[in-house]
């Protein structure tokens, strides 16, 4: 019997096995489904995938890299480290790959989990830590007689690279995180883009660049260079928190992206087409300096009447006129955590996490859910970020994870839960942060379901998070 489990090898599932093999842990196994490590950075292989946190930032804090070739990382990039952080991992025989999590049971009467794969495989494990990733179920776009549309059609997630896009008119539908990156790419390949706006977003400057060889010697060097870059690209992007958390404080995100909308769109029509009409923050901020500049050419439009339904030419309006199209692109986004609620788990008492959670689903700290005894999970519900890197979230995680297992074991027990007025608490806390913020601020978002509540993000600092997360709160856990 395994002491832990990980399932999903991205960054999450990574970080929680180092920090097990760091602690001296030896009885671990994470299983992915596919054949590489990666998660989110091995399936978003989109042409201009990449990320919108600075490199430095955007690694684990233990496992640096001075060798960043750009403020912005791009996806084969980052791609690249993830395989190479993860490569002594791999070799110690502790990764499996093809094992496709599909049903998961607490046996109470010995204490562990009993997990099956797709492939037939059976396991069992003291505890569970699921690392998949919050936004890894592909949302199509909900439009009539989508399946009519003749050509290809896939999801930024699904890329299809076979798919040769030059001479081709190609229709992107979505605007938003994915989209802004993939429309200024496809542009200088299609003949024809058209970008289906449902809702503007606000949008900053990206100001990427390249960092130079002697920057990185320096980097590599000194740490203490590395670390100070870091750190000041933390402070900056948590400063900004104070912005969303406070709706009536957007006012120099506003100014900044309004400044960038009026520098790269001359055209006050398209502008005001551009202009959201809800309050910075609410949606997350897009940061792109390319995407403007790329909807001005003059083989892309942009279209932001609704699509009245798919028809096997192209996207038809309300107004009946079809927009003829070869290819679709659906930069839709995401359902965010539709995996683990359709996932079989289940756990004391038989309880179905996918029934616990059909309303909302909860969890302490975003990672431990109540009637769920050494069950955690990474970036869960009210612990994603809208402002920083999710690492750092992570890394508070992986460590509340080792020091409460840690006191597991210092108490001789054999399983771990947080109490059902802990998750309450925790809940209590995020929600009263999404009140006064801007994410309350009236829009449609992935951070909120059907009925308008936050179920994505943590609604206060990162380091109010660290700090909740860095001693184990005895009284909120139950050990038996
Ligand atoms: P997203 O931000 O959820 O955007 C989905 C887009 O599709 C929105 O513009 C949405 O319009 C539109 N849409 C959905 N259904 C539609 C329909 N029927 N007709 C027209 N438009 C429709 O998805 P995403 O761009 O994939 O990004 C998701 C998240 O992934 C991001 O917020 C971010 O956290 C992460 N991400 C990060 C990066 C990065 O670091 N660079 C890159 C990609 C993704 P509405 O706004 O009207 O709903």
């Amino acid at each position: 019997m395994l002491e832990f489990a990980i399932v999903g090898a991205g960054f999450s599932g990574i970080a929680m096995a180092r920090a097990l093999d760091k602690g001296g842990e030896s009885d671990w196994c994470v299983f992915d489904k596919a054949q590489e490590v990666g998660g989110t950075w091995r399936e978003n292989h989109y042409p201009g995938a990449a990320c919108d946190v600075p490199s430095h930032l955007y690694s684990l804090s233990n496992a640096p890299n001075p060798s960043w070739s750009r403020l912005f990382p791009r996806q084969p990039e980052i791609q690249a480290h993830l395989r190479r952080i993860a490569e002594p991992l791999i070799k110690s025989g502790r990764v499996q790959f093809g094992e496709e999590l599909s049903r998961a049971r607490w046996v109470e009467s010995e204490q562990h989990w009993l997990l099956e794969f797709a492939s037939g495989t059976q396991r069992r494990s003291r505890s569970l830590i699921l690392a998949l990733g919050g936004l890894h179920v592909p949302a199509a776009p909900s439009i009539d007689g989508l399946e009519t549309f003749a050509g290809p059609a896939f999801h930024s997630a699904q890329w299809r690279h076979d798919v040769d896009l030059r001479g081709k008119r190609v229709a992107v539908i979505g605007t938003g995180a994915s989209a802004v990156q993939i429309v200024p790419e496809i542009a200088q390949q299609a003949t024809r883009v058209n970008v289906f706006q449902r809702t503007p977003a606000w949008i900053i400057p990206r100001n990427d660049f390249a960092i130079r060889p002697w920057l990185r010697l320096a980097f590599a060097r000194w740490s203490w260079l590395r670390k100070s870059f870091r750190g000041a690209i933390f402070l900056l992007l948590e400063a900004t928190s104070t912005a969303l958390t406070h709706r009536r404080s957007g006012f120099w995100g506003r100014a900044l992206a309004r400044w960038h909308l009026r520098r790269q769109v001359s055209d006050p029509q398209l502008r005001k087409r551009l202009t959201p009409n809800y309050p910075i923050g609410c949606k997350r901020v897009l940061v792109s300096s390319s995407y403007y500049p790329a909807l001005q050419l003059p083989q892309v439009s942009l279209i932001d009447q609704p699509i009245a339904a798919m028809t096997a030419a192209g996207p038809k309006l309300a107004d009946g006129r079809v927009v003829p199209a070869d290819v679709l692109v659906y930069g839709t986004g995401f359902k965010p955590l539709d995996l683990l609620s359709s996932l079989q788990i289940s756990g004391r008492e038989d309880r179905q996490l996918a029934q616990d959670w059909a309303q909302r689903p909860q969890a302490y700290l975003g990672m431990s859910p109540h009637g769920y005894p050494n069950l955690h999970v990474l970036l869960g519900p009210n612990s994603a970020l809208g402002h920083n890197s999710v690492l750092y979230m992570v890394e508070s995680q992986v460590a509340h994870i080792v020091a409460l297992h840690k006191e597991r074991r210092r108490r001789a027990v054999n399983s771990v839960e947080a109490t059902e007025r802990a998750q309450h608490g925790y809940l209590r806390r995020v929600d009263a942060g999404f009140a006064a913020s801007t994410w309350n601020g009236g829009c449609k978002s992935w951070y909120l379901n059907d009925e308008g509540v936050n179920v994505a993000l943590w609604t206060g600092t990162c380091l109010s998070y660290r700090r909740l997360t860095r001693t184990v709160q005895i009284e909120n856990y139950r050990f038996v």
